[in-house]
């Protein structure tokens, strides 16, 4: 059993924030990573909302930034994930890896979210086979083919116009006739000439043997069904947060969001959570960033106050 100071889980914006100033606090964090080092953002083509880059950055260039800054001042990563945690009392905080145990005296629960899934047959079984969550890490791998996004919000549009540099054809399916999406997307997918859309529509199977050679589609104004051919199914349809670890021992929404005070802590005193594991919506990273920072701050006078 390692015995820790501070532990912070997941190393997207939000945590290694909180461990940037945990660190220059002198509390010298352990960040276990999770099994997206860097987080949601890491795997994000274009960030252009965060303040400081005026010709904008790319979200793996941000995240190894903000990990150099952390590690600076102390921080020590862990590339692990935590498979069993116990905070249902303490300090100290019981938290397991595949690999070890720790015991820490607080604990910042940054472990985010993950891609929602469609739920429909084929789905599951063709990830990596053309079923994809993320364009920047897959793209490439459609170079001069046909593919489909799913969803009507920024990730669609901004994955689906990162698509476009590879792709012959992007089609948008969108389950309403109106987009989720901002403004600028908006207006950069309408001058752009490989994204189409397909209105009021929904996924109702993914084909293909092997690899995707299709999908099953359905309006659902008309109730007609249609088969399209592509050859790849990006789906960008939301996320849910990863709370499971902490089912049943911390309060969450019906949602599954980790409920948080001002203070960032979490209903056990000492356990503090950050970014979109408790945030259902705004989920930027400039959010998450002032999250994690905020909850460091908290643990620290919560620790002071203890000693
Ligand atoms: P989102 O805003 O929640 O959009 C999800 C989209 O998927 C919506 O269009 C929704 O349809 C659709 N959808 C949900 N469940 C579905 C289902 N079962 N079947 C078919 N369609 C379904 O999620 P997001 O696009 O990932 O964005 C999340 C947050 O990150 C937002 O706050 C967004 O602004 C932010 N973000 C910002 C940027 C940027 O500013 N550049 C980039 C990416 C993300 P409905 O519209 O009908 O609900």
């Amino acid at each position: 059993m390692t015995k820790e100071k501070v532990i912070i889980i997941g190393s997207g914006p939000a945590g290694l924030t909180a461990a940037l100033y945990a660190a220059r606090a002198d509390l010298r964090p352990l960040v276990i990573s999770g099994n997206q080092l860097g987080g949601q953002v890491s795997i994000t083509s274009e960030v252009e909302n965060y303040p400081g880059f005026p010709n904008g950055t790319t979200g793996p260039a941000l995240v190894e930034e903000m990990q150099k800054q952390a590690e600076r001042f102390g921080t020590r990563m862990l590339i692990d994930e935590v498979v069993e945690a116990d905070v249902r009392r303490g300090p100290p905080f019981h938290v397991k890896t595949h690999g070890e145990s720790f015991e820490a005296e607080g604990v910042i629960i940054a472990s985010g979210s993950s891609p929602r899934r469609l739920g429909v047959p084929g789905e599951d079984q063709l990830i990596g086979r053309g079923v994809s969550f993320c364009a920047t890490c897959d793209g490439f791998f459609f170079r001069g083919k046909d593919v489909v996004v799913i969803g009507g919000g920024d990730s669609a549009l901004e994955e689906g116009l990162f698509l476009t540099k590879f792709a012959t054809r992007v089609r948008l399916i969108h389950r309403r006739n109106e987009l989720r999406a901002g403004e600028t997307l908006k207006k950069r997918a309408a001058a752009n000439d490989k994204v189409s859309y397909i209105w009021d529509s929904v996924v109702e199977e993914v084909r293909g043997n092997g690899k995707v050679e299709g999908v099953r589609i359905k309006n659902l104004k008309s109730g007609e069904q249609s088969e399209l051919a592509t050859d790849g199914v990006f789906i960008f349809i939301g996320h849910y947060p990863n709370s499971d670890l902490f089912k049943g021992q911390l309060t969450t929404d019906d949602h599954g969001y980790l409920i948080t005070d001002k203070l960032m802590m979490t209903n056990v005193p000492g356990v503090f959570a950050a970014g979109e594991i408790q945030d259902p919506v705004y989920r930027q990273v400039a959010t998450s960033v002032g999250q994690g920072c905020a909850a460091a701050i908290s643990l620290e006078r919560w620790l002071a106050a203890r000693e």
